[in-house]
């Protein structure tokens, strides 16, 4: 089975690499140093890559050990987390296709099998938690350090144990946590509701700017380069946006540009019945039932009319 090869393929190598989702969020961050920790405890040769690393999760353990550029051209073993396709991957791409073996662990729907091996659960809450049970089917001890950052893990893509994916697992693996000593309370805070004065501008900005569409069934927001030039932050400091959009009554698809290089980036979500990732597919992006995004090589005007004209045609 799949996760006995993964324990043999990790077993037989000795130089690991471990990769995450470009624009890292606090799953591809926590999963990520959790494995890192896991195979250190192994007495692997590991390094774990993520060129961007946020502010916000400095506090998690090791996080400065994290490498912005890798020392090996050659891995035996590259593991991939919480990402679903290759064009999502971060840089370095080419490291990843020329290890030896690949490994792709994730619970994204949209995940294309991209690995040799492939442990994929869409319907796990948090790549995290697949990899709670992962660790716990090989015995390995997890450690005050792993769980601090599994469970910012499955804390931060559960929006705080409250979207519909949570299982009781979830709370369990939260229980157990609780008695290792993880402060639950304090990692809660410091990743999901302690924002900079820069983020709370940006969610003010973005929410004043908040179009209802459709008889309120779709909320529509943006920010632009030059929006995150004068409050002086970056794509970290705009998670949240989307979310606000979300919560008003009524509204089932919520929609936020932001500008990048080649365009917009497009954030969705939904409340009870349209499938978002389905929309962002319709653009080459994908993720979850109801939190996908995708990039829209367009200026604001015509980025905004084609995700909007694509969402409306899933509404009731
Ligand atoms: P967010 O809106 O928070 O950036 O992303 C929501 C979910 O959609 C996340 O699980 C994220 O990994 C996924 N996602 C965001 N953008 C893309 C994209 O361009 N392609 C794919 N495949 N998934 C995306
Ligand atoms: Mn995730």
């Amino acid at each position: 089975m799949t996760l006995d090869d993964i324990k043999s393929a990790i077993d037989n190598a000795n130089n690991i690499v471990i990769f995450a989702h470009e624009k890292p969020d606090g799953d591809a961050v926590g999963s990520s140093l959790a494995f890192y920790i896991a195979m250190k405890n192994l007495g692997k040769n590991v390094e774990v890559i993520i060129p961007h690393f946020p502010e916000t999760y400095k506090f998690l353990p090791c996080s400065n050990e994290i490498k912005i550029e890798l020392s090996l051209e050659k891995y035996d073993l590259a593991i991939a987390l919480d990402c679903a396709d290759m064009k999502r991957l971060d840089d370095p791409k080419e490291i990843f296709l020329k290890a030896e073996t690949r490994i792709n662990i994730d619970h994204h729907t949209s995940n294309v099998m991209f690995g040799d091996l492939n442990f994929v659960n869409p319907v796990s809450p948090a790549c995290a938690q697949i990899i709670t049970t992962m660790f716990k089917y090989y015995k390995y001890d997890i450690s005050k350090e792993i769980a601090t950052c599994l469970i910012t893990g499955i804390i931060t893509d559960t929006g705080g144990f409250k979207y519909d994916g949570v299982t009781s697992e979830t709370f369990e693996i939260a229980s157990e946590f609780l008695e290792k000593g993880v402060n639950i309370s304090k990692i809660y805070k410091d990743s999901l509701s302690n924002i900079s004065r820069g983020k709370f501008e940006a969610r003010k900005l973005a929410a004043n700017r908040i179009e209802f569409l459709e008889n309120g069934k779709i909320t529509y927001t943006y920010i632009t380069k030059k929006d995150m030039e004068d409050l002086k932050i970056d794509q970290n400091d705009l998670n949240g946006i989307v979310e606000n959009g979300r919560d008003v009554q009524g509204v089932e698809i919520s929609i936020f540009l932001y500008e990048v290089d080649n365009g917009f980036k497009a954030s969705l979500r939904s409340n009870n019945y349209v499938n978002v990732s389905d929309i962002c597919l319709l653009f080459n992006g994908g993720g979850h039932i109801k939190a996908a995004g995708c990039t829209l090589p367009y200026s604001l005007e015509e980025a905004k009319e084609r995700i909007v004209a694509q969402s409306k045609r899933f509404l009731k």
